[in-house]
Protein backbone atom coordinates (compact mmCIF):
# COMPACT_ATOMS: atom_id res chain seq x y z
CA UNK A 1 0.00 0.00 0.00
CA UNK A 2 1.16 3.64 -1.23
CA UNK A 3 1.64 5.84 2.16
CA UNK A 4 1.46 9.37 2.51
CA UNK A 5 5.16 9.79 2.07
CA UNK A 6 4.96 7.78 -1.30
CA UNK A 7 2.51 10.58 -2.07
CA UNK A 8 5.60 12.87 -2.64
CA UNK A 9 6.59 13.17 -6.29
CA UNK A 10 10.51 12.60 -6.09
CA UNK A 11 11.91 13.59 -9.38
CA UNK A 12 15.67 13.98 -8.32
CA UNK A 13 17.98 12.69 -5.81
CA UNK A 14 21.62 13.22 -5.24
CA UNK A 15 23.52 11.08 -2.81
CA UNK A 16 26.48 12.99 -1.98
CA UNK A 17 26.39 17.07 -2.25
CA UNK A 18 28.94 19.68 -0.69
CA UNK A 19 27.06 22.93 -1.35
CA UNK A 20 23.21 22.41 -0.80
CA UNK A 21 23.94 22.72 2.99
CA UNK A 22 26.26 24.43 3.94
CA UNK A 23 29.87 22.97 5.70
CA UNK A 24 27.51 19.47 5.65
CA UNK A 25 28.04 16.59 3.68
CA UNK A 26 24.40 15.94 2.53
CA UNK A 27 21.62 13.98 0.23
CA UNK A 28 19.05 15.83 -2.21
CA UNK A 29 15.78 15.33 -2.47
CA UNK A 30 14.30 16.98 -5.50
CA UNK A 31 10.45 16.91 -5.37
CA UNK A 32 8.21 17.49 -8.53
CA UNK A 33 6.21 20.99 -8.47
CA UNK A 34 6.06 24.26 -8.41
CA UNK A 35 3.10 27.23 -7.35
CA UNK A 36 5.39 30.01 -8.80
CA UNK A 37 6.61 30.85 -12.13
CA UNK A 38 9.46 32.77 -11.46
CA UNK A 39 11.07 33.84 -15.14
CA UNK A 40 14.48 32.81 -14.09
CA UNK A 41 14.15 29.35 -12.48
CA UNK A 42 16.50 27.34 -14.02
CA UNK A 43 14.38 24.18 -12.52
CA UNK A 44 11.88 24.63 -15.31
CA UNK A 45 11.52 20.38 -16.02
CA UNK A 46 10.87 20.42 -12.58
CA UNK A 47 8.20 23.17 -12.78
CA UNK A 48 6.65 22.69 -15.32
CA UNK A 49 7.08 18.97 -16.79
CA UNK A 50 7.43 17.34 -13.90
CA UNK A 51 5.19 14.59 -14.48
CA UNK A 52 7.04 13.62 -17.30
CA UNK A 53 10.40 12.67 -15.31
CA UNK A 54 10.31 9.61 -13.90
CA UNK A 55 8.85 9.22 -10.11
CA UNK A 56 12.22 7.66 -7.97
CA UNK A 57 11.08 5.77 -5.37
CA UNK A 58 11.22 6.51 -1.85
CA UNK A 59 12.58 2.98 -1.06
CA UNK A 60 15.42 3.30 -3.12
CA UNK A 61 16.51 6.62 -1.83
CA UNK A 62 16.01 4.72 1.91
CA UNK A 63 17.96 1.93 0.93
CA UNK A 64 20.51 4.55 -0.17
CA UNK A 65 20.69 6.79 2.51
CA UNK A 66 20.90 3.59 4.82
CA UNK A 67 23.59 2.32 2.84
CA UNK A 68 25.99 5.30 3.38
CA UNK A 69 24.75 6.32 6.69
CA UNK A 70 28.17 5.83 8.19
CA UNK A 71 29.43 9.19 5.70
CA UNK A 72 25.77 10.72 5.15
CA UNK A 73 24.12 12.14 8.38
CA UNK A 74 21.86 15.36 6.29
CA UNK A 75 19.12 15.32 3.99
CA UNK A 76 17.85 18.57 2.01
CA UNK A 77 14.70 18.84 0.47
CA UNK A 78 13.87 20.86 -2.46
CA UNK A 79 12.70 21.54 -5.61
CA UNK A 80 10.64 22.58 -7.17
CA UNK A 81 8.55 23.71 -4.12
CA UNK A 82 7.98 21.12 -1.41
CA UNK A 83 5.55 22.46 0.56
CA UNK A 84 2.89 21.94 -1.77
CA UNK A 85 3.22 18.33 -1.12
CA UNK A 86 0.18 17.46 1.83
CA UNK A 87 2.83 14.21 2.07
CA UNK A 88 5.37 15.74 2.71
CA UNK A 89 5.76 15.67 6.76
CA UNK A 90 5.03 12.03 6.45
CA UNK A 91 8.21 12.18 3.79
CA UNK A 92 10.70 14.23 6.45
CA UNK A 93 9.26 11.62 9.37
CA UNK A 94 10.91 8.60 7.21
CA UNK A 95 14.57 10.13 7.24
CA UNK A 96 14.28 11.63 10.99
CA UNK A 97 13.46 7.67 11.61
CA UNK A 98 16.70 6.98 9.56
CA UNK A 99 18.27 9.58 12.33
CA UNK A 100 18.88 12.21 9.45
CA UNK A 101 18.86 15.84 9.18
CA UNK A 102 16.71 17.63 7.22
CA UNK A 103 16.88 21.17 5.78
CA UNK A 104 13.82 22.44 3.89
CA UNK A 105 14.07 25.12 0.60
CA UNK A 106 11.01 26.31 0.38
CA UNK A 107 9.67 30.04 -1.09
CA UNK A 108 7.73 30.51 1.50
CA UNK A 109 3.76 30.19 0.15
CA UNK A 110 2.53 28.06 2.80
CA UNK A 111 3.30 29.02 6.31
CA UNK A 112 1.05 26.99 7.56
CA UNK A 113 3.01 23.80 6.63
CA UNK A 114 5.90 25.14 7.45
CA UNK A 115 4.89 25.54 11.13
CA UNK A 116 3.45 22.22 11.28
CA UNK A 117 7.04 20.91 10.29
CA UNK A 118 8.37 22.98 12.88
CA UNK A 119 5.53 22.49 15.72
CA UNK A 120 6.73 18.36 15.13
CA UNK A 121 10.16 18.76 15.25
CA UNK A 122 10.93 17.80 11.54
CA UNK A 123 12.92 20.04 10.38
CA UNK A 124 16.34 21.48 11.20
CA UNK A 125 17.09 24.43 8.85
CA UNK A 126 14.87 26.38 6.83
CA UNK A 127 16.17 28.08 3.42
CA UNK A 128 13.57 30.51 1.91
CA UNK A 129 14.22 32.50 -0.76
CA UNK A 130 12.81 36.38 -0.62
CA UNK A 131 12.04 36.84 -4.43
CA UNK A 132 12.43 40.51 -4.22
CA UNK A 133 10.67 43.41 -2.93
CA UNK A 134 7.39 42.61 -1.64
CA UNK A 135 5.17 45.54 -3.40
CA UNK A 136 6.04 43.98 -6.33
CA UNK A 137 6.36 40.16 -5.22
CA UNK A 138 3.64 38.51 -8.42
CA UNK A 139 6.56 40.02 -10.41
CA UNK A 140 9.53 38.25 -9.18
CA UNK A 141 7.13 34.69 -8.75
CA UNK A 142 4.96 35.07 -12.33
CA UNK A 143 1.92 34.71 -10.47
CA UNK A 144 -0.12 36.10 -8.14
CA UNK A 145 1.14 36.17 -4.54
CA UNK A 146 -0.43 36.85 -1.56
CA UNK A 147 2.00 38.79 0.38
CA UNK A 148 0.64 38.72 3.71
CA UNK A 149 1.44 34.75 3.67
CA UNK A 150 5.22 35.56 2.43
CA UNK A 151 5.54 37.76 5.63
CA UNK A 152 3.85 35.01 7.52
CA UNK A 153 6.65 32.72 6.99
CA UNK A 154 9.35 35.38 7.18
CA UNK A 155 7.93 36.46 10.92
CA UNK A 156 7.76 32.46 11.50
CA UNK A 157 11.37 31.65 10.52
CA UNK A 158 12.44 34.48 11.92
CA UNK A 159 11.04 34.53 15.66
CA UNK A 160 11.42 30.79 15.95
CA UNK A 161 14.06 28.44 17.00
CA UNK A 162 14.80 26.62 13.94
CA UNK A 163 18.13 27.30 12.32
CA UNK A 164 17.51 29.32 8.88
CA UNK A 165 18.96 31.25 6.06
CA UNK A 166 16.86 34.00 3.75
CA UNK A 167 17.94 33.89 -0.03
CA UNK A 168 17.63 35.73 -2.76
CA UNK A 169 18.59 35.17 -6.48
CA UNK A 170 19.90 38.43 -7.90
CA UNK A 171 18.76 38.52 -11.64
CA UNK A 172 20.51 41.95 -14.26
CA UNK A 173 18.33 44.05 -15.74
CA UNK A 174 15.13 42.53 -13.82
CA UNK A 175 16.18 43.13 -10.33
CA UNK A 176 17.74 46.29 -9.72
CA UNK A 177 20.82 46.96 -7.01
CA UNK A 178 17.81 48.34 -4.80
CA UNK A 179 15.74 45.99 -5.37
CA UNK A 180 18.35 43.80 -2.76
CA UNK A 181 18.98 46.37 -0.29
CA UNK A 182 15.32 46.73 -0.14
CA UNK A 183 14.89 43.35 0.91
CA UNK A 184 18.02 43.49 2.94
CA UNK A 185 16.17 46.32 5.02
CA UNK A 186 13.04 44.38 5.37
CA UNK A 187 15.01 41.20 6.97
CA UNK A 188 17.37 43.45 8.49
CA UNK A 189 16.88 41.45 11.73
CA UNK A 190 17.41 37.78 9.78
CA UNK A 191 20.43 35.35 10.94
CA UNK A 192 21.42 34.95 7.76
CA UNK A 193 20.93 36.66 4.16
CA UNK A 194 22.79 34.53 1.24
CA UNK A 195 23.00 36.51 -2.63
CA UNK A 196 22.82 33.50 -5.15
CA UNK A 197 23.94 34.09 -8.39
CA UNK A 198 21.40 33.60 -11.36
CA UNK A 199 21.77 31.44 -13.77
CA UNK A 200 20.84 31.42 -17.47
CA UNK A 201 20.03 27.95 -17.94
CA UNK A 202 16.81 26.18 -18.65
CA UNK A 203 14.64 28.86 -17.04
CA UNK A 204 10.68 29.07 -16.98
CA UNK A 205 10.90 32.56 -19.60
CA UNK A 206 13.87 31.20 -22.22
CA UNK A 207 14.23 34.94 -22.43
CA UNK A 208 16.14 34.53 -20.00
CA UNK A 209 18.88 32.85 -20.69
CA UNK A 210 19.98 35.36 -22.72
CA UNK A 211 20.97 37.20 -19.81
CA UNK A 212 24.73 37.27 -18.43
CA UNK A 213 24.83 37.21 -14.88
CA UNK A 214 26.71 40.22 -13.13
CA UNK A 215 30.25 39.97 -12.96
CA UNK A 216 32.05 38.67 -9.93
CA UNK A 217 33.19 41.94 -9.03
CA UNK A 218 29.66 43.24 -8.65
CA UNK A 219 28.45 40.10 -7.10
CA UNK A 220 31.09 41.24 -4.30
CA UNK A 221 29.95 44.76 -3.83
CA UNK A 222 26.43 44.11 -3.78
CA UNK A 223 27.19 41.14 -1.12
CA UNK A 224 29.07 43.70 1.05
CA UNK A 225 26.87 46.29 0.59
CA UNK A 226 23.98 43.67 1.85
CA UNK A 227 26.59 42.73 4.69
CA UNK A 228 26.64 46.48 5.64
CA UNK A 229 22.68 46.94 6.06
CA UNK A 230 22.35 44.00 8.21
CA UNK A 231 25.35 44.62 10.62
CA UNK A 232 24.20 48.24 11.03
CA UNK A 233 21.11 46.51 12.76
CA UNK A 234 22.50 43.27 14.57
CA UNK A 235 26.19 42.15 13.29
CA UNK A 236 24.14 39.44 11.03
CA UNK A 237 26.56 38.01 8.20
CA UNK A 238 25.72 37.73 4.69
CA UNK A 239 28.05 35.68 2.31
S1 LIG B 1 12.67 29.45 -8.49
FE1 LIG B 1 10.48 29.93 -8.40
S2 LIG B 1 9.50 28.65 -9.95
FE2 LIG B 1 11.54 27.80 -9.58
S3 LIG B 1 11.23 26.24 -8.05
FE3 LIG B 1 11.78 28.08 -6.95
S4 LIG B 1 9.84 29.08 -6.45
FE4 LIG B 1 9.42 27.52 -8.02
Amino acid sequence: MRSKADSVPIKGFIETSFIDWKGKLSSVIFTGGCNFRCPYCHNSDLVLRHNDLEDIPLSHIKKRLKKFKKWIQYVVITGGEPTIHAGLPDLIEEFKTLGLSVKLDTNGSNPDMLKMLGDSHLIDYIAMDVKGPLDKYSKWCGVEVDTDIIKESIKFIMEGSIDYEFRITVVPFFHKEKDVYEVAKYIKHAKRFYIQEFKPNNTIDPSFMTITPFPPEKVKEIKENVERILSIENNAKAF
